[in-house]
């Protein structure tokens, strides 16, 4: 970008730095291809200096030893911070990532909430667990304990609710941390340190590098003095680093994608109400963000009568989404995040037809508006009718706004296709039969799954994946437990020789 500064983006131990190398890079707006914002591009040198800025936090101990109340305080007022920047920083990720200015203030309340509870989560636990040893002389009592330097690794489809997934349980439980955005989408990441800067966190606890995956990633993920690496992204980048982490024998937690059934019985649609709202949440399951959400219901699995029916509305609404720049009010659905990702779905909606499926509604490029540059990665929400579990489009997680439809007649074969997936990350049921509701959501092989709703999270509850949707758990009290060693503490009272050799 012609002139402007690049933003010091990389924070080290406490100072804000441009890249060791001096190397920049331009963040694009997603609705029309031109570059606002320039940042540091790090490396591996950048990793190194951070890793050890964290190492040094860690080790001397401030953090992990400021008492539980004051860690929780700290958590909260950054999440006031974040109330007070909400427009902003919403209006920010709406730009980054191309989502709509809606999406965007909701993740900033979602990303507070994060915050807020893991506050809570900390303050509201006891002091360990004791444990009887069978013995009035020993004191045995299970303790947790930070654990140590965290490597956080995260996409850009909602770059800074991810980050946060990560961030305010490692410092609930006490640790530093690298965190590494999106080379694509690092804005709002980096704003969220300079909150943390201001709420008082001491130096070296937070640090930033932004960069890409294959250098700055690769580097945390495999660093010798990184002990914990949190990871969300895709199974090709989170397969490595698995692979990177293993070396070092470090915690790794792992949420990767997912391709997830969104099962509807007919006698969901048996009211004109009940087909109403499950076509209504069908479209918000794979349609919001462009369909690029990893929770989001890109299989439609409906019940052979109600099917045509279904998908004609379905179809009909899609086609309605009223498609732009994400930053303009009224606007529905914004473009996808980059060039790349358009081509992606494009490939896949191009090998769906070659395999036989019948495009509904979508399928290509919208023509270009006023509020719709030619230049920006904008895609029709696309319905693709007639598929089955051989496609690579049903099989594969597009990323894009793309729905397939297949059909069933029993329950059991309704099960047998939703757990066709090697992932495992979410899935829903729609049903008007309360027995059958528990049922299929008691077999379905899924980390979440919905009864009659698709899409809310809640920050009490676990979120995460079965399969190759990834390993462990964010959010709820397993996503602080991610962020702990546990460490048992026996004390003998009344110590006295054992007597086991002779001597
Ligand atoms: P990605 O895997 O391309 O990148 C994710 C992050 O990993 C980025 O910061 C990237 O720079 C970094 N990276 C890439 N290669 C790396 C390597 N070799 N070592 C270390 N880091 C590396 O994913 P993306 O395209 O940014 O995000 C989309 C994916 O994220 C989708 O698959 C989606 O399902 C998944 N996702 C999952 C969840 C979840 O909760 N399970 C949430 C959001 C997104």
């Amino acid at each position: 970008m012609a002139g402007q500064q690049a933003q010091r983006s990389i924070h080290v131990g406490g100072e804000w730095l441009d890249a060791v190398s001096g190397a920049t890079r331009e963040i694009l707006d997603p609705a029309d291809a031109k570059p606002f914002a320039v940042v540091a591009e790090g490396d591996e040198r950048d990793a190194d200096a951070a890793v050890a800025a964290a190492r040094r936090a860690f080790d001397e101990g401030t953090w992990a030893r400021t008492p539980v109340a004051e860690r929780a305080a700290l958590l909260r007022r950054v999440a006031d911070l974040l109330v007070r920047d909400r427009e902003a920083l919403g209006r920010l990720e709406s730009r980054d990532a191309g989502k709509t200015l809606e999406e965007g203030r909701v993740d900033i309340d979602c990303v507070a909430d994060a915050f807020r509870y893991f506050a809570d989560l900390v303050v509201g636990e006891g002091g360990g667990r004791v444990v009887d040893a069978g013995s009035e002389d020993i004191h045995s009592v299970v303790v947790h304990e930070p654990v140590g330097v965290c490597a956080l690794i995260t996409p850009w489809n909602y770059p800074l609710l991810q980050a946060s997934w990560k961030i305010a349980p490692a410092l609930a439980a006490g640790n530093t941390f690298v965190v590494k955005p999106s080379e694509i989408t690092p804005l709002t990441t980096v704003a969220l340190v300079e909150l943390l800067v201001e709420a008082g966190l001491p130096d070296g606890v937070a640090n930033i590098v932004t960069g890409p995956g294959h250098s700055v990633g690769a580097r945390l993920a495999g660093h010798p003095d990184v002990d914990l690496v949190s990871f969300t992204g895709g199974l090709v980048s989170g397969t490595k680093v698995a692979q990177a982490a293993a070396v070092g024998v470090k915690k790794v937690a792992l949420e990767l994608g997912g391709k997830n059934p969104n099962v509807v019985f007919a006698d969901a649609c048996a009211t004109e109400e009940g087909f109403d709202t499950a076509v209504d949440q069908a479209l918000n399951a794979a349609f919001i963000h462009s369909g690029q959400v990893c929770s989001a219901g890109a299989r439609l699995i409906i019940e052979e009568s109600v099917r045509e029916r279904f998908v004609a509305e379905l179809a009909r609404r899609a086609s309605r989404i009223r498609l732009g720049r994400g930053t303009e009010e009224g606007v529905e659905c914004g473009p996808l995040v980059s060039e790349q990702q358009r081509e992606k779905t494009e490939a896949y909606v191009a090998s769906a037809l070659a395999e036989g499926a019948v495009l509904r509604t979508g399928g290509r490029r919208p023509e270009p508006t006023a509020g719709r540059p030619a230049t920006g990665y904008f895609y029709e929400p696309t319905v693709l009718d007639r598929c089955h579990r051989e496609m690579r489009v049903v099989r594969e997680e597009v990323f894009g706004p793309v729905l397939t439809v297949e059909t069933f007649r029993t329950e059991d074969e309704a099960v047998a296709l939703a757990n066709d997936t090697e992932y495992g990350l979410a899935g829903a049921v729609w049903t008007a039969d309360a027995g059958r509701a528990r049922r299929v959501a008691g077999r379905l092989r899924h980390g979440t799954v919905w009864i009659n709703d698709f899409h809310p999270y809640l920050p009490q509850a676990e979120w995460g994946g079965f399969g190759k949707s990834g390993v462990g758990r964010e959010l709820g009290p397993s996503g602080l437990a991610e962020y702990r060693e546990t460490k048992h503490v026996y004390q003998n009272l009344a110590p006295k020789p054992v007597r086991w050799f002779g001597g």
